[in-house]
């Protein structure tokens, strides 16, 4: 069907926002020229955009020909939106703008008690600490999303299960959603770890996120959309089998990914902190060592299941992701052994976002709906 009018503007001023918003400063011929569009399609874009205030002039550049070119800006920070991630111990707030860069980010040892006015209270208390520090005016902000271990319904309001050690209240989303002007949607912590990760990723669009966190969980992104699944549990790796009657897990059975590749397996050889773990065991411990040495191969076990399933790039992500950089290589290597027919284990990804990569995820859920609108 052709497209109207109205729509073909709309996607035109669509594309000249998102190429504006990937770069600092650009003429008007620069945006022609990239994007195949006429001048005169180009000024009448950033014309609109300006009414709309996401974009501005920004001065004058040398171009080519000698003439003065104007310059124009995306106002990056025109909309916002806070995005929360709730662990088991601690907690982390972002406020990103529309190019999904972080305006202000805290992260805090905090436990939340599900069912407890005082708990709630408190939540609220951070999450206004941050709104007033970031300088953003409330009506700028679009929207907040929290990430949650737990397993969520597709419009963010309703908390499926949760896991045991967890215990969320099924209310939660009604009365943290009540305490605030703007909308409020919760994501499951996997799920936005991965949207994040994957929005990194500019020349895949199919990507598997694994999270190794205190539980083990991941996403499925296919052509960068979510894949839920039919009971919105697509991409829980942790508990796939790994060892026919292995150890118990929290989920009841036995021998799940998530016994195996949890960061627990290595912070609980050391005080619960794994930073500690890395740093004893590159000083030379040598039952650090070995546990090491079983976990990377359990874990070449499980990514190459998932390649197996998927034939698509996987980033390692979660705690044990952050500490990946050093040992990709040995966890590739290790994947190859394991089968002759894979050449190019460059599938095999590190994750870029660290901590912060959860409550990014929840807050470009709102990013991403408004540069869909623009
Ligand atoms: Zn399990």
């Amino acid at each position: 069907m052709a497209k109207n009018n109205m729509e073909v503007k709309k996607m035109n001023r669509n594309t000249i926002f998102r190429y504006i918003l990937k770069r600092d400063i650009v003429s008007k011929l620069d945006i022609s020229e990239a994007l195949r569009l006429s001048v005169p399609t180009v000024a009448q874009g950033l014309q609109d955009l300006q009414e709309k205030g996401l974009v501005t002039e920004e001065g004058t550049f040398d171009s080519t020909g000698g003439r003065k070119a104007k310059g124009y800006s995306c106002i990056r920070n025109a909309k916002a939106a806070l995005g929360v991630d709730i662990t088991e111990n601690h907690i982390n707030i972002v406020m990103i703008d529309l190019a999904e860069q972080n305006i202000i980010s805290i992260r805090k040892k905090f436990r939340i008690i599900y069912d407890n006015v005082m708990s709630y209270q408190a939540l609220k208390n951070e999450i206004e600490e941050v709104i007033g520090k970031s300088g953003i005016d409330r009506d700028r902000i679009l929207g907040m999303g929290i990430s949650l271990p737990a397993i969520i319904d597709r419009t963010g309001k309703v908390i499926y299960a949760s896991y045991e050690r967890m215990n969320i209240d099924p209310d939660f989303y009604d009365i943290v959603s009540r305490q605030f002007s703007f909308p409020v949607i919760l994501t499951n912590d996997a799920n936005s770890g991965g949207r994040a990760e994957a929005g990194l990723l500019e020349e895949v669009d199919d990507v598997i996120y694994f999270s190794l966190s205190q539980t083990v969980g991941g996403a499925v992104l296919i052509n960068r959309q979510l894949f839920y699944g039919q009971n919105q549990r697509g991409g829980e790796f942790g508990h796939m089998t790994l060892v026919v009657d292995g150890p118990p897990c929290y989920c009841g059975r036995r021998g799940c990914v998530d016994i195996y590749c949890s960061s627990a397996i290595l912070s609980n050889e050391t005080e619960g902190n794994l930073e500690l773990f890395f740093k004893r065991m590159e000083e030379g411990e040598e039952k650090l060592k070995k546990i090491w040495n079983t976990y990377l191969d359990n874990l070449a076990i499980a990514v190459h299941n998932l390649y197996m399933v998927f034939d698509s790039d996987i980033i390692i992500g979660g705690y044990v992701g952050m500490h990946m950089g050093k040992y990709l290589d040995d966890l590739k290597e290790r994947v190859k052994k394991m089968d002759t027919h894979i050449n190019n284990t460059n599938f095999i990804r590190e994750s870029k976002l660290k901590y912060e990569a959860p409550a990014i995820g929840a807050a470009s859920i709102f990013i991403e709906e408004y540069r869909k609108q623009i």
